[in-house]
Protein backbone atom coordinates (compact mmCIF):
# COMPACT_ATOMS: atom_id res chain seq x y z
CA UNK A 1 0.00 0.00 0.00
CA UNK A 2 0.97 3.56 -0.78
CA UNK A 3 1.97 5.32 2.47
CA UNK A 4 0.83 9.57 2.83
CA UNK A 5 3.77 11.56 1.05
CA UNK A 6 4.56 8.39 -1.28
CA UNK A 7 3.83 10.46 -4.22
CA UNK A 8 3.71 9.04 -7.70
CA UNK A 9 6.29 10.27 -10.27
CA UNK A 10 5.69 11.60 -13.69
CA UNK A 11 8.12 12.29 -16.34
CA UNK A 12 8.91 15.12 -18.34
CA UNK A 13 9.53 13.56 -22.02
CA UNK A 14 10.65 14.60 -25.05
CA UNK A 15 8.18 13.97 -27.82
CA UNK A 16 9.43 10.86 -29.24
CA UNK A 17 10.49 8.78 -26.27
CA UNK A 18 8.31 6.13 -24.24
CA UNK A 19 5.57 6.67 -22.87
CA UNK A 20 4.59 5.83 -19.11
CA UNK A 21 3.33 2.28 -19.02
CA UNK A 22 0.48 1.01 -16.98
CA UNK A 23 2.51 -0.95 -14.62
CA UNK A 24 3.67 2.49 -13.30
CA UNK A 25 0.54 2.36 -10.89
CA UNK A 26 2.74 -0.44 -8.99
CA UNK A 27 5.48 0.48 -9.45
CA UNK A 28 5.93 4.38 -8.87
CA UNK A 29 6.53 6.82 -11.91
CA UNK A 30 9.09 6.37 -14.11
CA UNK A 31 11.54 8.75 -13.92
CA UNK A 32 12.22 11.31 -16.73
CA UNK A 33 14.65 13.73 -18.05
CA UNK A 34 13.21 17.22 -16.54
CA UNK A 35 13.06 17.88 -13.10
CA UNK A 36 11.23 20.78 -11.59
CA UNK A 37 11.48 21.82 -8.11
CA UNK A 38 8.99 20.45 -5.67
CA UNK A 39 6.08 23.01 -5.00
CA UNK A 40 4.34 20.97 -2.64
CA UNK A 41 6.97 21.58 0.05
CA UNK A 42 7.93 18.24 0.92
CA UNK A 43 10.84 17.76 -0.01
CA UNK A 44 10.27 15.37 -2.47
CA UNK A 45 11.13 16.42 -6.32
CA UNK A 46 7.83 17.11 -8.58
CA UNK A 47 8.07 15.55 -11.94
CA UNK A 48 5.69 16.89 -14.79
CA UNK A 49 5.15 17.67 -18.29
CA UNK A 50 6.23 21.58 -17.77
CA UNK A 51 4.44 21.71 -21.37
CA UNK A 52 1.04 20.94 -19.74
CA UNK A 53 0.59 24.26 -18.56
CA UNK A 54 -2.11 25.40 -16.27
CA UNK A 55 -5.95 23.66 -17.07
CA UNK A 56 -8.98 25.53 -16.13
CA UNK A 57 -12.24 24.06 -15.63
CA UNK A 58 -15.01 26.54 -15.38
CA UNK A 59 -18.51 24.55 -14.27
CA UNK A 60 -21.60 26.73 -15.24
CA UNK A 61 -24.53 25.15 -14.04
CA UNK A 62 -27.74 24.82 -16.39
CA UNK A 63 -26.57 26.38 -19.10
CA UNK A 64 -27.55 25.81 -22.97
CA UNK A 65 -26.79 26.62 -26.54
CA UNK A 66 -30.28 27.38 -27.22
CA UNK A 67 -29.74 30.75 -25.13
CA UNK A 68 -26.36 30.89 -26.15
CA UNK A 69 -26.24 30.74 -29.60
CA UNK A 70 -28.68 33.96 -30.35
CA UNK A 71 -26.87 35.45 -27.66
CA UNK A 72 -23.46 35.07 -29.37
CA UNK A 73 -24.79 35.82 -32.32
CA UNK A 74 -26.22 39.12 -31.09
CA UNK A 75 -22.02 39.89 -29.98
CA UNK A 76 -23.45 40.00 -26.11
CA UNK A 77 -20.99 37.55 -24.75
CA UNK A 78 -17.53 38.50 -26.18
CA UNK A 79 -15.60 36.22 -23.97
CA UNK A 80 -17.25 33.11 -24.67
CA UNK A 81 -17.03 34.40 -28.59
CA UNK A 82 -13.47 34.65 -28.08
CA UNK A 83 -12.58 31.14 -26.37
CA UNK A 84 -14.56 29.33 -28.67
CA UNK A 85 -13.27 31.25 -32.07
CA UNK A 86 -9.89 30.34 -30.95
CA UNK A 87 -11.12 26.79 -29.98
CA UNK A 88 -14.15 24.48 -30.43
CA UNK A 89 -17.02 24.29 -29.21
CA UNK A 90 -19.93 21.25 -28.66
CA UNK A 91 -23.03 19.91 -26.79
CA UNK A 92 -22.15 17.67 -23.87
CA UNK A 93 -24.32 14.66 -22.97
CA UNK A 94 -25.89 14.33 -19.36
CA UNK A 95 -27.13 11.61 -16.91
CA UNK A 96 -30.01 11.34 -15.76
CA UNK A 97 -31.43 12.29 -13.19
CA UNK A 98 -29.77 15.94 -13.77
CA UNK A 99 -29.06 16.15 -10.47
CA UNK A 100 -26.50 18.36 -9.85
CA UNK A 101 -24.69 17.38 -6.82
CA UNK A 102 -24.41 13.97 -9.03
CA UNK A 103 -23.22 15.45 -12.26
CA UNK A 104 -20.71 17.25 -10.67
CA UNK A 105 -18.93 14.38 -9.21
CA UNK A 106 -19.27 12.75 -12.18
CA UNK A 107 -17.03 15.44 -13.60
CA UNK A 108 -14.42 15.43 -10.91
CA UNK A 109 -14.64 11.81 -11.01
CA UNK A 110 -14.71 10.43 -14.78
CA UNK A 111 -17.35 8.03 -13.32
CA UNK A 112 -20.46 7.05 -12.95
CA UNK A 113 -23.16 7.77 -10.55
CA UNK A 114 -23.00 4.66 -8.90
CA UNK A 115 -19.08 4.16 -9.02
CA UNK A 116 -18.92 7.03 -6.96
CA UNK A 117 -21.79 6.84 -4.84
CA UNK A 118 -22.91 10.62 -5.22
CA UNK A 119 -26.71 9.76 -6.56
CA UNK A 120 -28.71 12.56 -5.11
CA UNK A 121 -28.80 15.96 -3.30
CA UNK A 122 -29.69 14.56 -0.13
CA UNK A 123 -30.10 11.09 1.39
CA UNK A 124 -32.59 9.80 4.02
CA UNK A 125 -31.27 8.40 7.51
CA UNK A 126 -33.66 6.39 9.19
CA UNK A 127 -32.11 6.81 12.92
CA UNK A 128 -34.28 4.98 14.92
CA UNK A 129 -36.52 3.96 11.94
CA UNK A 130 -38.84 5.88 9.20
CA UNK A 131 -40.64 8.01 11.69
CA UNK A 132 -37.85 9.62 12.73
CA UNK A 133 -35.73 9.90 9.12
CA UNK A 134 -34.08 12.48 8.68
CA UNK A 135 -33.02 14.42 5.68
CA UNK A 136 -28.90 15.28 4.96
CA UNK A 137 -27.32 16.50 2.29
CA UNK A 138 -24.43 14.72 1.63
CA UNK A 139 -21.15 15.41 1.88
CA UNK A 140 -17.87 15.26 0.77
CA UNK A 141 -16.61 11.96 2.72
CA UNK A 142 -19.54 10.03 1.26
CA UNK A 143 -17.61 9.81 -2.01
CA UNK A 144 -16.33 6.70 -2.72
CA UNK A 145 -13.57 7.22 -5.31
CA UNK A 146 -10.73 9.80 -5.98
CA UNK A 147 -11.35 12.91 -7.26
CA UNK A 148 -9.86 15.50 -9.64
CA UNK A 149 -8.11 17.15 -6.55
CA UNK A 150 -7.03 14.19 -4.93
CA UNK A 151 -5.70 12.66 -7.99
CA UNK A 152 -3.65 15.88 -8.52
CA UNK A 153 -1.98 15.39 -5.11
CA UNK A 154 -0.84 12.29 -5.87
CA UNK A 155 1.28 12.72 -8.91
CA UNK A 156 2.79 16.00 -7.28
CA UNK A 157 0.69 18.66 -8.44
CA UNK A 158 -1.28 21.43 -7.14
CA UNK A 159 -5.29 22.27 -7.70
CA UNK A 160 -7.24 25.09 -6.75
CA UNK A 161 -10.94 24.06 -6.18
CA UNK A 162 -14.06 26.54 -5.67
CA UNK A 163 -17.40 26.33 -5.53
CA UNK A 164 -17.31 22.54 -6.71
CA UNK A 165 -20.46 20.41 -5.52
CA UNK A 166 -20.17 18.25 -2.55
CA UNK A 167 -16.91 19.29 -1.48
CA UNK A 168 -17.98 20.11 2.26
CA UNK A 169 -15.86 19.02 4.25
CA UNK A 170 -13.34 20.56 2.64
CA UNK A 171 -10.68 17.44 1.94
CA UNK A 172 -6.86 18.41 2.52
CA UNK A 173 -5.50 18.78 -1.10
CA UNK A 174 -2.31 20.15 -2.46
CA UNK A 175 -2.92 23.49 -3.00
CA UNK A 176 -6.91 24.98 -2.49
CA UNK A 177 -10.34 23.89 -1.98
CA UNK A 178 -12.76 26.36 -1.13
CA UNK A 179 -16.02 24.12 -0.45
CA UNK A 180 -19.69 24.66 -1.23
CA UNK A 181 -21.71 24.27 1.58
CA UNK A 182 -25.57 23.23 1.21
CA UNK A 183 -27.20 25.15 4.65
CA UNK A 184 -30.00 22.57 5.44
CA UNK A 185 -31.83 25.92 6.84
CA UNK A 186 -32.10 27.08 3.83
CA UNK A 187 -34.60 24.32 3.11
CA UNK A 188 -36.09 24.19 6.62
CA UNK A 189 -34.72 20.47 6.36
CA UNK A 190 -36.37 19.30 3.55
CA UNK A 191 -34.93 17.84 0.22
CA UNK A 192 -35.69 20.80 -1.79
CA UNK A 193 -32.78 21.01 -4.06
CA UNK A 194 -30.41 24.12 -3.73
CA UNK A 195 -27.51 25.05 -4.80
CA UNK A 196 -24.08 25.68 -1.84
CA UNK A 197 -21.96 29.06 -0.89
CA UNK A 198 -20.06 29.93 1.67
CA UNK A 199 -21.31 30.16 5.11
CA UNK A 200 -19.85 32.70 8.08
CA UNK A 201 -20.34 30.30 10.90
CA UNK A 202 -19.47 26.56 9.75
CA UNK A 203 -15.35 25.33 10.04
CA UNK A 204 -14.11 23.15 7.45
CA UNK A 205 -14.87 24.63 4.62
CA UNK A 206 -11.70 25.55 3.30
CA UNK A 207 -8.24 23.77 2.76
CA UNK A 208 -6.22 25.27 4.26
CA UNK A 209 -8.61 25.69 6.68
CA UNK A 210 -6.78 29.14 7.80
CA UNK A 211 -7.13 30.26 4.34
CA UNK A 212 -10.94 30.74 5.80
CA UNK A 213 -10.45 33.48 7.25
CA UNK A 214 -8.31 35.26 4.75
CA UNK A 215 -12.08 34.69 2.70
CA UNK A 216 -14.43 35.85 5.53
CA UNK A 217 -14.68 38.98 3.87
CA UNK A 218 -15.48 37.92 0.42
CA UNK A 219 -18.64 36.08 1.71
CA UNK A 220 -21.70 37.50 0.43
CA UNK A 221 -24.72 36.99 1.96
CA UNK A 222 -27.77 37.17 -0.17
CA UNK A 223 -29.09 39.97 2.11
CA UNK A 224 -25.89 42.01 1.05
CA UNK A 225 -27.79 42.39 -2.50
CA UNK A 226 -28.43 45.80 -3.75
CA UNK A 227 -30.82 47.51 -5.26
CA UNK A 228 -28.33 48.72 -8.08
CA UNK A 229 -27.20 45.47 -8.54
CA UNK A 230 -30.69 43.50 -8.79
CA UNK A 231 -31.62 46.21 -11.31
CA UNK A 232 -29.36 45.59 -13.84
CA UNK A 233 -30.77 42.16 -14.50
CA UNK A 234 -34.66 42.94 -14.05
CA UNK A 235 -36.45 46.48 -14.10
CA UNK A 236 -37.32 45.83 -9.79
CA UNK A 237 -38.46 48.67 -7.85
CA UNK A 238 -36.69 49.38 -4.46
CA UNK A 239 -39.70 47.76 -1.99
CA UNK A 240 -39.40 44.47 -3.96
CA UNK A 241 -35.97 43.78 -3.31
CA UNK A 242 -37.14 41.63 -0.20
CA UNK A 243 -39.76 39.68 -1.54
CA UNK A 244 -40.08 36.56 -2.97
CA UNK A 245 -40.13 37.54 -6.64
CA UNK A 246 -36.51 38.41 -6.02
CA UNK A 247 -35.54 35.50 -3.55
CA UNK A 248 -33.73 33.22 -6.70
CA UNK A 249 -32.01 35.61 -8.37
CA UNK A 250 -30.99 37.11 -5.11
CA UNK A 251 -29.19 34.11 -3.74
CA UNK A 252 -27.91 32.59 -6.57
CA UNK A 253 -26.22 35.73 -7.03
CA UNK A 254 -24.74 36.01 -3.95
CA UNK A 255 -23.31 32.79 -4.27
CA UNK A 256 -21.80 33.51 -7.70
CA UNK A 257 -20.51 36.76 -6.54
CA UNK A 258 -18.47 34.97 -3.41
CA UNK A 259 -17.25 32.47 -5.47
CA UNK A 260 -15.90 35.63 -8.05
CA UNK A 261 -14.39 36.89 -5.37
CA UNK A 262 -12.26 33.92 -3.88
CA UNK A 263 -11.08 33.02 -7.59
CA UNK A 264 -10.13 36.41 -7.97
CA UNK A 265 -8.29 36.21 -4.69
CA UNK A 266 -6.55 32.89 -5.28
CA UNK A 267 -5.19 34.05 -8.53
CA UNK A 268 -3.48 36.86 -6.74
CA UNK A 269 -2.79 35.18 -3.78
CA UNK A 270 -1.01 32.08 -6.02
CA UNK A 271 -1.53 32.04 -9.82
CA UNK A 272 0.67 28.48 -9.89
CA UNK A 273 -2.17 25.62 -9.20
CA UNK A 274 -1.81 23.58 -12.17
CA UNK A 275 -5.54 23.22 -11.89
CA UNK A 276 -8.40 25.38 -11.58
CA UNK A 277 -11.96 23.94 -10.95
CA UNK A 278 -14.52 26.92 -10.41
CA UNK A 279 -18.13 26.49 -10.51
CA UNK A 280 -20.93 29.01 -10.63
CA UNK A 281 -24.54 27.82 -10.02
CA UNK A 282 -26.64 31.08 -10.92
CA UNK A 283 -27.86 30.43 -14.48
CA UNK A 284 -29.36 27.22 -13.27
CA UNK A 285 -31.16 28.96 -10.69
CA UNK A 286 -32.70 31.89 -13.01
CA UNK A 287 -33.05 28.99 -15.03
CA UNK A 288 -35.36 27.36 -12.91
CA UNK A 289 -37.35 30.24 -11.41
CA UNK A 290 -37.80 32.83 -14.51
CA UNK A 291 -38.14 30.33 -17.50
CA UNK A 292 -41.54 30.88 -17.28
CA UNK A 293 -40.60 34.89 -18.18
CA UNK A 294 -38.95 33.27 -21.88
CA UNK A 295 -42.14 30.54 -22.66
CA UNK A 296 -44.66 32.22 -20.43
CA UNK A 297 -47.16 30.16 -23.28
CA UNK A 298 -46.43 26.54 -21.62
CA UNK A 299 -46.81 27.83 -17.49
CA UNK A 300 -49.34 28.11 -15.42
CA UNK A 301 -50.86 32.37 -16.17
CA UNK A 302 -49.09 35.02 -13.63
CA UNK A 303 -49.83 38.24 -13.63
CA UNK A 304 -48.93 39.98 -17.24
CA UNK A 305 -47.60 42.58 -16.07
CA UNK A 306 -44.38 40.73 -14.94
CA UNK A 307 -43.28 39.69 -18.20
CA UNK A 308 -41.40 42.71 -19.77
CA UNK A 309 -40.03 43.50 -16.22
CA UNK A 310 -38.57 40.02 -15.80
CA UNK A 311 -38.55 38.28 -19.71
CA UNK A 312 -34.39 39.73 -19.71
CA UNK A 313 -33.08 38.69 -16.74
CA UNK A 314 -32.29 35.08 -17.86
CA UNK A 315 -30.01 36.92 -20.82
CA UNK A 316 -28.82 39.61 -18.56
CA UNK A 317 -27.62 36.60 -16.18
CA UNK A 318 -25.71 35.03 -19.25
CA UNK A 319 -24.11 38.40 -19.94
CA UNK A 320 -22.70 38.63 -16.49
CA UNK A 321 -21.55 34.76 -16.32
CA UNK A 322 -19.76 35.72 -19.51
CA UNK A 323 -18.13 38.90 -17.74
CA UNK A 324 -17.14 36.21 -14.76
CA UNK A 325 -15.04 34.30 -17.80
CA UNK A 326 -13.88 37.66 -18.77
CA UNK A 327 -11.81 38.61 -15.57
CA UNK A 328 -10.59 34.50 -14.94
CA UNK A 329 -9.33 35.75 -18.53
CA UNK A 330 -8.04 38.79 -18.28
CA UNK A 331 -5.43 36.88 -15.51
CA UNK A 332 -4.73 33.86 -18.07
CA UNK A 333 -1.12 33.14 -19.09
CA UNK A 334 0.63 31.67 -22.34
CA UNK A 335 0.22 28.00 -21.16
CA UNK A 336 -3.54 27.93 -20.14
CA UNK A 337 -6.18 25.57 -21.60
CA UNK A 338 -9.74 26.14 -20.79
CA UNK A 339 -12.40 23.65 -20.64
CA UNK A 340 -16.07 25.38 -20.07
CA UNK A 341 -18.48 23.02 -19.28
CA UNK A 342 -22.30 22.83 -18.35
CA UNK A 343 -23.83 19.72 -16.69
CA UNK A 344 -26.82 19.56 -19.20
CA UNK A 345 -28.92 22.02 -21.23
CA UNK A 346 -32.16 23.65 -20.04
CA UNK A 347 -35.62 24.32 -21.54
CA UNK A 348 -39.02 24.86 -20.29
CA UNK A 349 -39.96 23.43 -16.36
CA UNK A 350 -36.18 22.58 -16.22
CA UNK A 351 -33.94 19.74 -16.80
CA UNK A 352 -35.91 16.18 -15.61
CA UNK A 353 -34.95 14.68 -19.06
CA UNK A 354 -31.42 15.77 -19.22
CA UNK A 355 -30.89 17.66 -22.21
CA UNK A 356 -27.45 18.26 -23.34
CA UNK A 357 -24.83 20.78 -21.71
CA UNK A 358 -22.36 22.63 -23.39
CA UNK A 359 -18.80 22.23 -23.61
CA UNK A 360 -16.34 24.67 -25.02
CA UNK A 361 -12.47 24.16 -25.01
CA UNK A 362 -10.04 26.32 -25.97
CA UNK A 363 -6.06 27.29 -25.55
CA UNK A 364 -2.68 26.06 -25.40
CA UNK A 365 -3.77 22.44 -26.20
CA UNK A 366 -7.01 22.98 -28.36
CA UNK A 367 -6.62 22.66 -32.26
CA UNK A 368 -8.98 25.42 -33.39
CA UNK A 369 -12.20 24.32 -34.88
CA UNK A 370 -12.00 20.47 -33.48
CA UNK A 371 -14.80 18.85 -33.51
CA UNK A 372 -15.75 16.91 -30.41
CA UNK A 373 -16.94 13.45 -30.68
CA UNK A 374 -20.15 12.63 -28.50
CA UNK A 375 -18.62 14.24 -25.41
CA UNK A 376 -19.64 13.22 -21.94
CA UNK A 377 -19.83 13.92 -18.84
CA UNK A 378 -17.82 11.15 -17.66
CA UNK A 379 -14.91 12.02 -20.33
CA UNK A 380 -13.92 15.59 -19.01
CA UNK A 381 -12.29 14.06 -15.77
CA UNK A 382 -9.93 11.82 -18.00
CA UNK A 383 -9.49 14.89 -20.68
CA UNK A 384 -8.36 16.83 -17.75
CA UNK A 385 -5.77 14.72 -16.25
CA UNK A 386 -4.65 14.38 -20.41
CA UNK A 387 -4.45 18.20 -20.70
CA UNK A 388 -2.08 18.06 -17.70
CA UNK A 389 0.19 15.28 -18.73
CA UNK A 390 -1.09 12.53 -16.10
CA UNK A 391 -2.79 9.33 -17.48
CA UNK A 392 -6.24 8.48 -16.93
CA UNK A 393 -7.02 5.45 -14.86
CA UNK A 394 -9.05 2.37 -16.50
CA UNK A 395 -11.64 2.36 -14.10
CA UNK A 396 -12.76 5.80 -14.67
CA UNK A 397 -16.12 5.57 -17.23
CA UNK A 398 -15.10 7.91 -19.75
CA UNK A 399 -12.20 8.79 -22.76
CA UNK A 400 -9.79 11.42 -23.30
CA UNK A 401 -11.50 13.65 -25.79
CA UNK A 402 -7.86 13.93 -27.92
CA UNK A 403 -9.69 14.81 -31.08
CA UNK A 404 -9.79 18.78 -29.24
CA UNK A 405 -5.86 18.26 -29.05
CA UNK A 406 -3.22 19.94 -30.79
CA UNK A 407 -1.17 17.40 -32.96
CA UNK A 408 1.41 18.21 -31.27
CA UNK A 409 -0.05 17.29 -27.73
CA UNK A 410 -1.98 14.08 -29.13
CA UNK A 411 1.70 12.88 -30.26
CA UNK A 412 2.58 13.94 -26.25
CA UNK A 413 0.16 13.34 -23.80
CA UNK A 414 0.22 9.75 -21.74
CA UNK A 415 -2.24 7.48 -23.90
CA UNK A 416 -1.71 4.52 -21.31
CA UNK A 417 -3.43 4.73 -18.40
CA UNK A 418 -2.66 3.54 -15.24
CA UNK A 419 -5.49 0.65 -13.22
CA UNK A 420 -6.52 3.22 -10.67
CA UNK A 421 -5.91 5.93 -8.24
CA UNK A 422 -7.81 4.81 -5.65
CA UNK A 423 -6.50 2.66 -3.07
CA UNK A 424 -8.31 1.28 0.08
CA UNK A 425 -6.80 2.99 2.52
CA UNK A 426 -6.95 6.69 0.90
CA UNK A 427 -10.06 7.83 3.09
CA UNK A 428 -7.71 7.07 6.60
CA UNK A 429 -4.69 8.96 4.34
CA UNK A 430 -6.85 12.04 3.53
CA UNK A 431 -8.93 12.41 6.22
CA UNK A 432 -11.48 15.15 6.87
CA UNK A 433 -10.35 17.83 8.84
CA UNK A 434 -11.00 17.94 12.32
CA UNK A 435 -13.44 20.10 14.08
CA UNK A 436 -16.27 20.16 11.15
CA UNK A 437 -19.82 20.01 12.46
CA UNK A 438 -19.50 17.89 14.88
CA UNK A 439 -23.52 17.00 15.04
CA UNK A 440 -23.71 16.02 11.50
CA UNK A 441 -20.24 13.83 11.69
CA UNK A 442 -20.99 12.18 14.74
CA UNK A 443 -24.68 10.70 13.31
CA UNK A 444 -22.64 9.75 9.99
CA UNK A 445 -20.33 8.18 11.97
CA UNK A 446 -23.14 6.32 14.13
CA UNK A 447 -24.70 4.84 10.84
CA UNK A 448 -21.81 3.55 9.16
CA UNK A 449 -21.00 6.34 6.71
CA UNK A 450 -17.72 6.81 8.32
CA UNK A 451 -15.06 3.98 8.86
ZN1 LIG B 1 -27.09 21.26 -12.87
Amino acid sequence: MRRAGDRRRIASRPIGVPRVGARIAALGWAVGAAMIPSCAGDGSPDLRDEAAGRVFLIGIDGVTWDLLDPLLEAERLPNLASLIAEGCRAPLASMVPTKSPALWTTVATGKEFDSHGINDFTQVVRENGPPNARVMHMTSNMRRTKALWNILGDVGLRSAFIGWWVTWPAEQVEGYMVSSHVPLAQTGGKAAPTKGTLVQDLEGQTWPPELFEELRPLIRPDESVTFQEARRFMDLRPEELGKNIVEGFRWAFAADETYRAVTLHLLEKDSDPDLWGIYFNGNDVVGHRYWKYIEPEVYPPFPPEELPRFCNLIDRYYEYTDGLIGEILERRQPGDTFLLISDHGFHAFGHRDGPAGVIIASGRHVEPGAVPRDARLVDVAPTVLALLGIPAAEDMDGRVLDELFTEEWRQRYPRERIETYDSENWREQSPIPSGVDGEILERLRTLGYLE
